[in-house]
């Protein structure tokens, strides 16, 4: 197994009214694995701890507590493992540096790792039109705010992978991309992955693009994993009431499935006893306001936390 994930909480502190202390459970007690050249998908709506993971994952904030093991070691430092383990974010007009060309963009992390000048610049020359940003002499050259949303993803991308990594974390790639060009990017993205057998966390609350790109999938809720296995025993049988919900606002599955929850998420600073999403979930009973359903394995590869199931 190349990543596993044991236990993860992240606390925020919080410093509310009348100074009253408190923290939000932004991740509160997760577990998974990442095989070497397997895509996991992590699901589930805004606030629910996904981007803290992924980057607990690369070392950009430190766990709580809760172990990450990559290559069987736990990781205490990250400066290591640095290089193989790398994040694309969201937001394609905040990632990269506007005082930076392009292809400083790329040639830094290769000169930061050992290459030397000309060797750097023939690899990113390579690399921009790996990714389809050509001709390559002239992106080179160029400034973030030349380039379109879309482009300066293609730049993040090729940042990211210049360096071969083994792990990467992909936070909603394409959320913030035209929704004309999400394919084309996401092809880029999984090129990377048959190329050499590349890693992927990809962060998304898009249970179809999920679907369609991932062997599997955990879905999160306030900070906690409810449902997790193989994508297709998630999707075709979804057993958490919450996976059912997030399934039947998917367009493209509302034939099959209808559940609905009610309400909001609650407040990740207070979530509520027991079960957490006991209060939204109208299949509720005594048990779900009072215990805290474990992670028990269904079928072969499919984990759900719900008292209604097991
Ligand atoms: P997601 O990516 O699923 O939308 P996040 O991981 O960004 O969720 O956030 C999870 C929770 O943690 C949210 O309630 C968010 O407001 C909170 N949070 C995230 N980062 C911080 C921070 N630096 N300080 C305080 N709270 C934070
Ligand atoms: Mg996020």
């Amino acid at each position: 197994m190349l990543l596993k994930v044991e236990n993860l909480r992240k606390y925020y502190p919080v410093h509310g009214l009348l100074r009253k202390k408190g923290f939000v459970r932004a991740v509160d007690g997760i577990s998974f694995g990442l095989d070497k050249g397997e895509v996991l998908s992590l699901v589930g709506e805004s606030g629910c701890g996904k981007t803290t993971t992924g980057r607990i994952i690369v070392g950009l904030e430190r766990p709580t507590e809760g172990r990450i093991v990559f290559e069987g070691k736990e990781v205490v430092d990250w400066k290591p493992i640095r290089r193989f383990v790398q994040m694309i974010f969201q937001d394609p007009y905040a990632s990269l540096n506007p005082k930076m060309s392009i292809g400083e963009h790329l040639t830094e992390p290769l000169i930061v790792h050992g290459f030397d000048r000309d060797e750097a610049f023939d690899e990113a020359i390579r690399m921009l039109e790996r990714v389809g940003l050509t001709p390559a002499e002239e992106f080179y050259l160029r400034f973030p705010w030349q380039l379109s949303g879309g482009q300066r993803q293609r730049v993040a991308i090729a940042r990211a992978m210049i360096l071969k990594p083994k792990l990467v974390v992909a936070d909603e790639p394409v959320s913030m991309i035209d929704v004309s060009l999400r394919a084309s990017i996401l092809n880029l993205l999984m090129s990377f992955k048959s190329e050499y057998g590349l890693s992927m966390l990809f962060i998304s609350h898009d249970l179809s693009v999920s679907r369609l790109i991932s062997d599997g999938i955990a879905v999160m809720y306030l900070g906690k994993i409810v449902e997790m296995g193989d994508v297709d025993s998630v999707i075709e049988n979804p057993l958490h009431p919450y996976t059912k919900a997030l399934l039947s606002a998917v367009p493209s599955f509302e034939k099959r499935i209808r559940f609905e929850i009610k309400g909001d998420v609650a407040d990740p600073k207070n979530p509520p006893k027991g079960c957490r999403l006991h209060p939204r979930c109208p299949l509720a009973k005594d048990v779900c306001r009072r215990e805290e359903p474990e992670m028990v394995e269904v079928e072969k590869n499919h984990f759900v936390a719900c008292h209604l199931v097991h």
